[in-house]
């Protein structure tokens, strides 16, 4: 047992942000534009419900729930990948 054995750790990897620039993972940047875009038409959506029930309005929710629904998608999609790609090393929270 002697402490001379012990080789230092090469470069220590600062639990931050690293001062070198780290690949971004395309696919994730690809998955966090469309949860992006996703989110956009939701509130599109959302903005053009109007405030009187009928015809109009029923559009306008099926509308809305289906632009939801693909919000939906697309977050699940992104923490999907965040999940099992491990390229981004958040903590999870
Ligand atoms: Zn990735």
């Amino acid at each position: 047992m002697s402490l001379s054995t012990m080789t230092p750790s090469p470069i220590p990897f600062p639990a931050g942000r690293s001062p070198k620039q780290k690949t971004v993972c395309q696919e994730w940047c690809a998955f966090v534009e469309l949860y992006r875009l996703a989110a956009e038409s939701f509130r599109d959506a959302a903005d053009a419900l109007p405030c009187s029930p009928g015809p109009e309005f029923n559009q306008a929710w099926t509308r809305a729930e289906r632009t939801r629904k693909s919000l939906d998608e697309a977050r699940t999609a992104l923490l999907r990948h965040e999940y099992t790609h491990d390229c981004t090393s958040r903590t999870a929270s």
